[in-house]
């Protein structure tokens, strides 16, 4: 059973108006009535009252109107999926089910992780400054002395092995890796606090057993937002560097959010910036993870574009093949 089928055992009679988007149709809202300020697209499965604003899918249906919680909307649609020996397999009504994603809610890291955090980033911020060769590291991937000061980029000089107790994160005989490299810091996007620090490393070669990324122990397990404001479209992109260099060019039209690393997923807050998003577009790296990563994101976000960039891997790798990131978000956009 889709929304449109549970509509109308509520008995609200909705009409088709339209083709668009696979079928809509209008009918009288369950909360708060009217004639036709319900909105229901029978292809993509969801739902939204004009007046009231209340959306989502199936399960946020049950929780609106017939007053469910999470996890009996999820029973109730498996249940009909079970009374039902003509469901296929791999249908859309399983899909569906399998789709009950609860996402995570983070954790923020300690007082004494994020003093420590502060201080080794203001200290990479300084190192970076007066280091030639590592500003061009990132002045050769676009990046302007101006998105260095306003994202705090940092260069840490010296691969670090650090007691894990300055970072309150366990004392047991095992030290904290900081490797030498790129230091690229996210702040949380709601209380602005340093929350996450990850390192491109400079001594990184292909063949490398170890990562090329390598996040900081103890940092909060969050796709990190940059330029996260309410009501802009979000791009998601795979790497915080390329999440960066799309706010460097087009800050004004859109946040990027960065997952570090294809199969993440989003957390809690993460999850309500894109549900509430007027756009979502997916642009992860053009291989085999991100393609398996976009099926699970169209299932979970059905609204959301695919844009992967016109050439290159990356973002940032195609405005290094000299593809105008501004003009290319545009068109993504319009
Ligand atoms: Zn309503």
């Amino acid at each position: 059973m889709g929304i449109l089928d549970i509509a109308r055992e509520d008995g609200l009679e909705p009409k088709k108006v339209a083709a668009t988007k696979g079928g809509e149709y209008h009918s009288p809202c369950p909360a708060c009535g009217g004639k036709d300020r319900f909105i229901i697209w029978d292809k993509l499965n969801r739902y939204m009252c004009r007046q009231c604003n209340k959306k989502g899918d199936e399960i946020q249906y049950y929780k609106d109107f017939r007053g469910l919680s999470y996890v009996e909307a999820c029973q109730k649609i498996g249940n009909e999926l079970r009374d039902n020996p003509f469901v296929k397999r791999g249908s859309l009504q399983e899909e569906r089910l399998a789709s009950c994603f609860e996402p995570r809610i983070a954790k923020m890291p300690s007082l004494k992780w994020r003093l420590a955090a502060v201080s080794f980033s203001q200290y990479c911020y300084e190192q970076l400054k007066k280091t030639r060769f590592a500003l061009d590291l990132f002045q050769k991937r676009g990046f302007s002395e101006q998105t260095i000061d306003q994202f705090h980029l940092g260069w840490n000089p010296n691969t670090l092995w650090l007691e894990r107790e300055r970072w309150g994160i366990g004392s047991e005989g095992k030290k904290l890796w900081i490797p030498k490299g790129l230091l690229i810091p996210t702040y949380d996007c709601t209380t602005r606090e340093l929350v996450k620090l990850k390192i491109r490393r400079s001594d990184w070669y292909d063949g490398d057993t170890l990562p090329k990324y390598v996040e900081i122990s103890g940092s909060m397990q969050t796709p990190s937002v940059y330029g996260g404001a309410e009501g802009k479209p979000v791009f998601v992109v795979e790497s915080e560097l390329d999440a960066i260099l799309l706010q460097q060019c087009a800050g004004d039209l859109c946040c990027s959010m960065a997952l570090g690393g294809a199969s993440k997923r989003p957390d809690a807050v993460a999850h309500q910036l894109l549900v509430n998003a007027p756009a979502i577009v997916f642009s992860l790296d053009v291989d085999h993870a991100g393609a398996l990563a976009y099926r699970w994101w169209r299932r979970e976000y059905p609204r959301m574009k695919l844009c992967p960039p016109p050439i290159g891997k990356s973002p940032g790798d195609a405005f290094l093949k000299g593809i105008d990131l501004k003009v290319w978000i545009g068109f993504v956009l319009s």
